[in-house]
């Protein structure tokens, strides 16, 4: 489907083509388990030699079909639903790397991901580096050693709003022979394809504008296909050479194009269960379904209340990379030609003070811990997600302190304007 049809059709048909008698819409296979007649049958399953389900840990209907949809839409062969980004990003990572092995990573990424790489993986063995996002390519290369087996970043990072440029990269990560590995949760394939750029695998939180209506925590990882794993096969022994736990089969030599989403669900998803349910997949479809005109939405939104803030006395700065003077401005043109995404920063000229005056002082605008849903909210890092650290760590993060992050909703922009109007008046 991927070839033929263009992203809209896609968000609307891909992923499940009923036939003669079936339900029109994707049915939720409310189910864990699925019937065989014979016991040898179902060996088969067990051993990956032939495909079907058979528990829904490993695979599930409704899951897979909206993976496929998502696949599609990057233009990749393969992808796998998870409960959450986090989820995603850990699979991602860990089904290359092992104890002992280290990846090179943007600074500018989410923070959640930032613990789970700095923190969590590094008491699993898993060694990282972060580099600037704007780092020149003598200093990306000068971060890697002969463990290094990924290098990562995030198209448009949450919430410094950073614009990775992913083609220098993508050359970086294969002048190295490792994958570049894009979480592309902020503008969606219908903003940006990081596998046009030379991605390799793609990442995505799919509780972000995917979904769109903060119904479901969930994720997504899809594989381009591209990464020629047996051309560096001393680095990557977990897909190049045999699984024991499946009889000695080898996942390049086996599944081909495959091998990486293939060995994530077999040995991943089968050893650490972060299954997406079934309930959730419906709701992200459903999401899915109107992705290609929500996010023109998002966008135009976006820009008409960043332009706004612009000349606003009160406002100090303004940061969104389709803003024209913006230091992301060309990335962000040449990447994403239709706008990135509806996530602006701003600060006002009173600081941290009145920062959070400003928004005890918003009526509709919400303050909610999320991003990037239809409703218009807020958030302030200094006060919530980030509230731990000292003004100077804020600073390292890329968090200023009077940083307030405005995701842009899908209301009338006139609205939005008013209500932030009348709470920079109060
Ligand atoms: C939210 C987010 C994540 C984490 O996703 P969850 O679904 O909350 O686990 C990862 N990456 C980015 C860019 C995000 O915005």
């Amino acid at each position: 489907m991927a070839q033929k049809f263009k992203p809209e059709t896609l968000c609307v048909q891909a992923g499940w083509t009923p036939k003669k008698g079936e339900p029109r819409v994707l049915p939720i296979y409310q189910s864990t388990t699925f019937k065989y007649d014979t016991s040898e049958q179902m060996a088969r399953l067990f051993d990956l030699e032939d495909s079907g389900y058979f528990y829904t840990r490993l695979q599930n209907p409704t899951n897979d079909a909206v993976a496929a949809k998502i696949a599609a839409l990057e233009g990749g062969v393969a992808a796998m639903l998870t409960s959450s980004g986090q989820a995603a990003n850990f699979y991602a990572i860990f089904n290359i790397c092992q104890a002992g092995d280290h990846f090179v990573c943007s600074s500018a990424i989410y923070g959640g991901t930032f613990n789970l790489f700095a923190v969590t993986l590094k008491k699993l063995g898993i060694d990282v580096t972060f580099i600037a996002p704007d780092a020149s390519e003598e200093e990306l290369n000068a971060a890697f050693r002969p463990n290094t087996k990924a290098l990562f970043g995030e198209t448009v990072a949450n919430p410094s709003l950073d614009v990775l440029d992913i083609e220098k990269f993508a050359r970086v990560a294969h002048q190295n022979g490792v994958p570049l590995i894009i979480d592309n949760t902020f503008p969606t394939p219908i903003n940006c394809r990081p596998f046009e750029w030379g991605a390799d695998i793609v990442v995505h939180s799919t509780t972000k504008y995917m979904d769109g209506h903060a119904t479901s925590v969930g994720g997504a990882i899809v594989d381009s296909g591209n990464f020629d794993w047996d051309a560096h096969a001393d680095k990557f022994p977990g897909l190049c050479t045999p699984d024991e736990s499946y009889h000695g089969l080898t996942y390049t030599k086996a599944f081909g194009k495959l091998a990486f989403i293939t060995k994530a669900t077999a040995q991943l998803m089968r050893d650490l269960g972060s299954i997406q349910s079934p309930q959730n997949a419906f709701l992200l479809n459903l999401g899915l379904e109107t992705l290609h005109l929500r996010m023109p939405r998002h966008c135009e939104n976006a820009l008409k209340v960043a332009q706004y803030l612009e000349q606003h006395p009160r406002v100090a700065w303004v940061n969104y990379c389709d803003l024209p003077g913006n230091k992301h401005y060309e990335l962000a043109k040449k990447y994403m030609p239709n706008g990135s995404c509806g996530v602006i920063s701003f600060g006002l000229k009173g600081g941290r003070e009145d920062s959070i005056k400003f928004m005890d002082s918003l009526q509709f605008v919400a303050i909610v811990t999320h991003v990037a849903d239809a409703r218009t909210c807020v958030l302030h890092p200094a006060s919530h997600t980030h509230r731990q650290l000292t003004d100077e760590q804020l600073m390292e993060a890329g968090v200023r302190p009077d940083l307030i992050r405005l995701s842009v909703g899908i209301e009338s922009v006139d609205d939005i304007i008013a209500d932030i109007e009348q709470a920079l008046k109060a």
